[in-house]
């Protein structure tokens, strides 16, 4: 009950700070007025790997994935990114179940870590049975080629048949799980807020015709950072 009471007090000392002489009150006549909380903990952001505070012991750490080969649902450049849908991929993160429903790709980085952007970043979007959103951000650098990715890329091609084909979502996912994590929104519109991120510093390579044909079709689809707020960064692991 306290924090419930604590809650009100604060919406309605927001309310009374935006709306000045009508201190205390909450005008629910106007509700479109009430100063919104959904711009003040967005994505992306720079990660400032100095200033990350290290996750308490008792919290369940684990980022765990299983049923990493999936069947491919759909791979589609829907017209702001190269996106695939998939839905066999499980997750267990910090001790709650999540499943994959899609991932797609920025480039370059959305998050940048200590300012530096990577050429690609992949978002895998996991989702709760209950909707919450929880997703991996993965970067991606030049070197190796990558099978996964060179399965993405030829599934774009004019018709290229996804029917019967799986992808193996672990050669997009770094060997090193440790990861950044802070809570932040999608970084494209409705820009919804309540969303958990984890972004794995240690990078994934493809080759450089591989980056070429995601950057061929995006040459430049990230949001711009935005600002941290105060939001606290929580480093896991490594
Ligand atoms: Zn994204």
């Amino acid at each position: 009950m306290r924090h419930l009471l604590a809650a009100t007090a604060l919406v309605t000392c927001l309310v009374a700070g935006a709306a000045g002489a009508n201190e205390g009150k909450l005008d629910y006549a106007h509700q479109e007025k009430w100063p919104s909380a959904l711009d003040r903990a967005q994505s992306p952001i720079d990660i400032v790997t100095a200033a990350a505070v290290a996750a308490d012991d008792n919290e369940p750490q684990g980022l765990q994935i299983w049923r990493s080969v999936s069947p491919i649902d759909k791979v589609e450049d829907n017209g702001h990114a190269v996106q695939v849908d998939t839905h066999s991929t499980e997750a267990m993160i910090r001790g709650r179940h999540f499943t994959l429903a899609q991932f797609h790709f920025h480039a370059a980085s959305e998050h940048t870590i200590d300012g530096k952007h990577y050429p690609l970043e992949g978002h895998f979007v996991f989702k709760a049975q209950d909707g919450r959103l929880a997703v991996i951000g993965v970067m991606f650098a030049e070197g190796e080629a990558n099978a996964a990715a060179q399965t993405v890329i030829d599934d774009l091609k004019p018709g290229a048949d996804v029917a019967q084909k799986t992808i193996d979502i672990g050669q997009l996912l770094p060997k090193q799980r440790g990861y950044y994590h802070y809570l932040g929104s999608l970084t494209t519109p409705p820009l919804t807020e309540n969303v958990e991120w984890y972004v794995l510093p240690a990078p994934v390579t493809m080759s450089k015709a591989q980056l070429d044909a995601f950057l061929a079709r995006y040459p430049r689809n990230n949001r711009k950072l935005q600002p941290l707020n105060g939001r606290p960064v929580i480093r896991y692991g490594n």
